[in-house]
């Protein structure tokens, strides 16, 4: 059926942002018909991918915004977080000043973008040498933002933080993805075992108290 005599599907724009490197342009291109689809807004220097995903819902469009490579030169302007509503902040396991600089990329974010769903994704997991590991990674903890562990080349977890994302969307907590989006083929494989490993090792992470607590104290 053609687009233009159906409903609307239900639109949202996702800033997404993260050092430079941490492979967010890569991460976008996985799925197929939004790198089709993308359009660059050159006042901006941005680009906008539309990925749709089909959920028992309906379906549902995240326009995601990935800078031209700006980031590298310092923050970004308002411009790009302006009307976003929700967001990715990604860093790379293999590099901790990546990780280091998330706690700025959300301060930026949120001064626009108040109270959005947020999902950080720690990417390139596939690369053996890993240096942040889960028991590291508590930012989103001390923020109510949701984790994944990811790898854009190898597609794993891809639709997780989409997913995550569209059910705080819609506030359907039952949303579910009814067929995967077309994504290019994995550059790389994800070790199974490894993956089995990093899931435990989240699950424990998350099971253990926070070194600095007593925030938690003032509820
Ligand atoms: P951006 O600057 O955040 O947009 O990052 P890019 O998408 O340009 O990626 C930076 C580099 O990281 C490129 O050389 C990518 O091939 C590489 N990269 C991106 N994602 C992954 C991944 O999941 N695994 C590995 N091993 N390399 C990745
Ligand atoms: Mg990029």
């Amino acid at each position: 059926m053609a687009s233009g005599t159906m409903e609307p599907v239900a639109t949202f724009k996702l800033v997404l942002v993260g050092d430079g490197g941490t492979g967010k342009t890569t991460f976008v291109k996985r799925h197929q018909t939004g790198e089709f689809e993308k359009k660059y807004v050159a006042t901006l220097g941005v680009e906008v991918h539309p990925l749709v995903f089909y959920t028992n819902k309906g379906p549902i469009r995240f326009n995601v915004w990935d800078t031209a490579g700006q980031e590298k030169f310092g923050g970004l302007r308002d411009g790009y977080y302006i009307q976003g509503q929700c967001a990715i902040i990604m860093f790379d396991v293999t590099s901790r000043v990546t990780y280091k600089n998330v706690p700025n990329w959300h301060r930026d974010l949120v001064r626009v973008c108040e109270g959005i769903p947020i999902v950080l994704c720690g990417n390139k997991v596939d690369v053996k040498d890993r240096k942040v590991k889960a028991k590291a990674i508590v930012f989103h903890r001390k923020k109510n933002l949701q984790y994944y562990d990811i790898s854009a080349k190898s597609n794993y977890n891809f639709e997780k933080p989409f997913l995550w994302l569209a059910r705080k969307l819609t506030g359907e907590p039952n949303l579910e993805f009814v067929e995967m989006p077309a994504l290019e083929p994995p550059e790389v494989l994800m070790d199974p075992t490894l993956a089995a490993k990093y899931e435990q090792d989240l699950k424990d992470a998350a099971a253990t108290q926070l070194p600095d607590a007593e925030d938690d104290d003032d509820l």
